[in-house]
């Protein structure tokens, strides 16, 4: 039988990997999550991709691996200042434990899209079936606004905290430097996964209901 995209019903025309290969610099790559694609869901080129895996490998605290990717990123700045204007628009100084660094605002419809897109593979490769619903994305690593530049109450930390808390198994994966992720079954077949990027950078993918005991079944906030 002909396989299908993990994500359309398209007959598959190439394999994507999971997360896409290019957040995985040269030495990270053998052993690679792939999963059968189309064309259309094939990320591999995609400029939405290279933005993500650039704002992600550029957060404070990331590890070599990240700053390897950096360096690539920063030659294709080089040739590009307006990529690099685009990607880091309205950057400011913040202190971050105690250092000073840089923050600026996330495109974060592109930020989901490529994270979900992770997520649908991961799925696909875990559970040997699609996943026919959507998926909501957080970013405990990436701070509010309001907090990070204006000292401002964070609404989220709570948030941050609550989906940190689970007991997420651990996933085998080929190269934990670049990628590593948990995975929490819920009741009626709902899952969180708990991605984590470069050591540092954690995003969280869940199906849309979760139930969690004493509460009654709660609508979690997207964002
Ligand atoms: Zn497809």
């Amino acid at each position: 039988m002909e396989d299908e995209c993990y994500m359309c019903d398209a007959a598959a025309t190439s394999k994507e990997h999971a997360p896409p290969e290019s957040f995985y610099p040269k030495g990270y790559r053998s052993n690679l999550i792939k999963v059968p694609s189309c064309a259309e869901h094939n990320e591999a080129n995609s400029k939405d991709v290279e933005y993500v895996r650039n704002v992600i490998s550029t957060q404070h605290g990331t590890n070599g691996a990240a700053a390897r990717i950096f360096e690539k990123t920063k030659r294709s700045f080089d040739h590009s200042p307006k990529l690099a204007a685009r990607t880091f628009r309205d950057l400011k100084p913040v202190m971050v434990e105690g250092v000073e660094t840089g923050a600026f605002p996330v495109d974060l419809a592109r930020h989901k899209r490529v994270i979900a897109a992770i997520a649908y593979a991961l799925y696909f490769h875990n559970y040997r079936k699609k996943h026919r619903g959507d998926w909501r994305i957080f970013t405990p690593s990436f701070g509010y606004a309001g907090s990070v530049h204006r000292g401002e109450f964070d609404p989220w930390e709570w948030f941050r905290g609550y989906v940190e808390s689970g007991q997420y198994k651990p996933m085998p994966v080929p190269q934990p430097e670049v990628f590593r992720y948990g995975l929490l079954e819920m009741e009626q077949g709902q899952i969180i996964y708990r991605f984590e990027f470069y050591e540092r950078v954690v995003v969280m993918a869940w199906t849309r209901f979760m139930t969690f005991a004493p509460l009654a079944t709660i609508w979690l906030p997207g964002r």
